[in-house]
């Protein structure tokens, strides 16, 4: 196996269990791996730091074990999905009556950087962010299997966008496996009793926003008698459980049109009278430019990363600010708003001031009811803050 000897003093980060070797930090590299190969990290001293996944790159090692547990040893997978799904029996989510979808695994969070995997009800569907992940995706599914027996219908490895590209890497979803009768791309799921479509081939991501269970529940509780606007609303999640709770109409806003189609089916998925919502395929904020004043008492704001990098940061705080300027500047007196960031360069700090700016703009009278976060699902590592990326606030406008 190959040794990668770090430069003297540059194991710090390693011995507090942050999971990233920065190539910077590298002084040796002894043999010549390849990408996605397991390494050995070793202090500048020759003693034992981590085991993990080799990139090029600026994380050069993704570290899979702190221990000297050999990590290419047949039961590595087996044990961390199994402690993965611990923590979501722990969390009330497996085996699950009302909710039958959640993250398996999430990265960092559950050890094994560079890997998602979410659960509907049986499929899992699988994205690797790294060439070590991508090369173990067979090794991966046959963990599943042995982890959940009868309980698994498919995996499904969903790559393509999300590995890095290389050449020789065979870049192109498909199933893994397909238990006995198992045929459809998509399949009915529930969240909190919410009854929703999921198409993991076709739709965004793995095919639905898991993370925002919990927020979603808390707009189901605001939401009794009040007007609904949700904006970016991909397939519907908050204005389903808005209609669930007792909203008067909701109206819900996508740029996307298969994500629209997929709205009018969870709305007929969960029955629900078709006078009780309005459906537009638009851009959300020329939608907002025509809204009159107090039509909606509660608007949620959710839009996609404006930040994928530090780069980016600036111009996506003033896009941050500019929304919710119009989204409070809109929302009737006494209406609420729940604003969303899942930009993880995008601080809580740094977003809550960007709403903040939004709210002096227009000089209406704001409090902040609640701070929204990730679930217990996209679990955070406490070595690895860098996991925690979705935020929001909920907002009372006077
Ligand atoms: N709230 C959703 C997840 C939102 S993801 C849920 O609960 O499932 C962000 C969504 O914003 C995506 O569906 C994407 O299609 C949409 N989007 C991106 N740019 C947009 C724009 N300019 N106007 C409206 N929708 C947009």
């Amino acid at each position: 196996m190959t040794k990668i000897i770090l430069k003297k003093g540059r194991e710090e980060s390693l011995l507090r269990y942050h999971p990233w070797v920065f190539s910077g930090a590298i002084a040796q590299v002894s043999g010549q791996p390849s990408e996605g190969d397991i390494v050995g990290v070793f202090a500048h001293d020759g003693s034992f730091l981590a085991y993990g996944h080799y990139q090029v790159g600026s994380i050069a090692v993704r570290v899979l074990s702190f221990s000297g547990e050999d990590v290419l040893g047949p039961d590595f997978w087996t044990n961390t999905i199994r402690r993965a799904l611990n923590v979501r029996t722990a969390a009330g989510l497996y085996p699950g009556e009302k909710t039958n979808c959640f993250r398996l695994v999430h990265g960092e969070g559950d050890g094994l950087p560079g890997l998602i995997i979410d659960w509907y009800d049986g499929v899992c569907v699988m994205q690797a962010h790294s060439v070590g992940m991508f090369r173990a995706k067979n090794a991966i599914c046959s963990a599943l299997k042995e982890v959940f027996g009868d309980d698994l219908k498919a995996v499904y490895d969903k790559s393509s966008g999300t590995a890095p590209f290389k050449a020789g890497l065979d870049l192109v979803d498909g199933y893994l496996f397909k238990a006995e009768g198992f045929k459809d791309d998509e399949q009915v799921v529930l969240e909190n009793g919410n009854k929703f479509l999921v198409n993991w081939t076709e739709g965004q991501k793995t095919g639905f926003f898991l993370d925002q269970r919990e927020n979603r529940a808390l707009v189901g509780k605001y939401s009794r008698g009040r007007n609904v606007l949700n904006m970016f609303c991909y397939t519907g999640g908050f204005s389903v459980y808005a209609l669930n709770n007792g909203a008067v109409h909701v109206d819900s806003v996508d740029s996307s049109k298969k994500a629209m189609d997929m709205v009018a089916r969870n709305m007929c998925l969960n029955g629900f009278d078709p006078s009780a919502h309005g459906e537009s395929c638009a851009d959300a904020m020329e939608f907002l430019r025509d809204v009159p004043e107090d039509k909606y008492d509660l608007i949620i704001v959710d839009p996609p990363a404006f930040a994928k990098h530090r780069g980016a940061l600036s111009n996506a705080l003033r896009a941050y600010q500019r929304l919710n300027a119009a989204a409070i500047s809109k929302v009737a007196p006494g209406g609420l708003v729940f604003t969303f960031s899942c930009s993880q360069v995008v601080d809580k700090e740094a977003f809550a001031l960007a709403v903040f700016s939004a709210a002096a703009q227009t000089g209406r009278s704001v409090r902040i009811l609640d701070r929204l976060n990730q679930p217990a699902d996209h679990a955070v590592n406490i070595y690895h803050p860098e996991g925690e990326y979705l935020k929001g606030l909920l907002l009372y406008v006077e």
